[in-house]
């Protein structure tokens, strides 16, 4: 079963969540406070952590650099306002996304279903068919139109986040994280650019004007097409 902490000093809304979460098949531990969660995230191993920023005796940013002391378990950051620099610190210290409060609790699980798929190493569908695009993941290779993209690692895997994200941003950050341990050596901000460049002048009919992999101004990429599993 997959094991989320939830850390909310909000007591409504961290119950409201858990019971939400509950109903989706997820078990949910909640804690309010920074000593608590630190004592859970100790002894137990979760699959997911939703941490609130401002807490009674810390804050989110504290527990997120803890776990990622020893765990890439993803973090998504429950962020009070929809303040880019409360964003910004979240992602550089680690976390895979954010949600700003008030959300809607649809929002949400939708969220930690995403985070948890772009996460899962298993395999749930071996093809995956976009437009012309297709890719055979036993095989890791794609196609377009029927005929092989001639793709690097690092280019095929950003592919494959992309289409198994269809629809939704997927930072630049997360994107550079995802490529880190195919790369081994570094990557900077402006090499996902690069990437992303050349990854649309093989697979767009007009890289300047794509119509798969759009720009989501500031924040990263998106794929925007649906996306089918055979
Ligand atoms: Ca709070």
């Amino acid at each position: 079963m997959t094991r989320i902490l939830l850390v909310e000093d909000d007591n409504a809304l961290a119950t409201g969540l858990k019971y939400l979460l509950g109903n989706e098949g997820y078990e949910v531990d909640i804690s309010a406070t920074v000593a608590e969660s630190a004592r859970l995230i100790g002894q137990r191993e979760y699959d997911l952590y939703i941490l609130d920023i401002g807490l009674p005796d810390g804050n989110g940013y504290e527990l997120c650099q803890q776990i990622r002391v020893e765990h890439q378990t993803p973090i998504i950051f429950l962020t009070a306002r929809d303040q880019e620099q409360d964003v910004v610190k979240g992602l550089e210290l680690g976390g895979d996304d954010y949600i700003s409060k008030p959300f809607r609790t649809k929002e949400l699980v939708s969220r930690v279903k995403s985070v948890l798929r772009r996460f899962s190493t298993r395999i749930t569908s071996n093809v995956l068919i976009s437009g012309d695009i297709k890719i055979d993941q036993l095989q890791a290779r794609a196609y377009l139109r029927g005929k092989e993209i001639g793709l690097t690692p690092s280019e095929y895997k950003l592919l494959l986040l992309y289409m198994n994200n269809s629809k939704k941003v997927i930072t630049r950050i997360a994107a550079l994280e995802n490529l880190w341990d195919v790369e081994g050596d570094f990557i900077n901000d402006s090499s996902i650019s690069v990437y992303i460049r050349r990854l649309r002048e093989k697979i767009e009919d007009d890289p300047s004007e794509p119509q798969y992999l759009k720009t989501a101004r500031g924040i990263g990429y998106i794929w925007d097409q649906e996306v089918r599993r055979g």
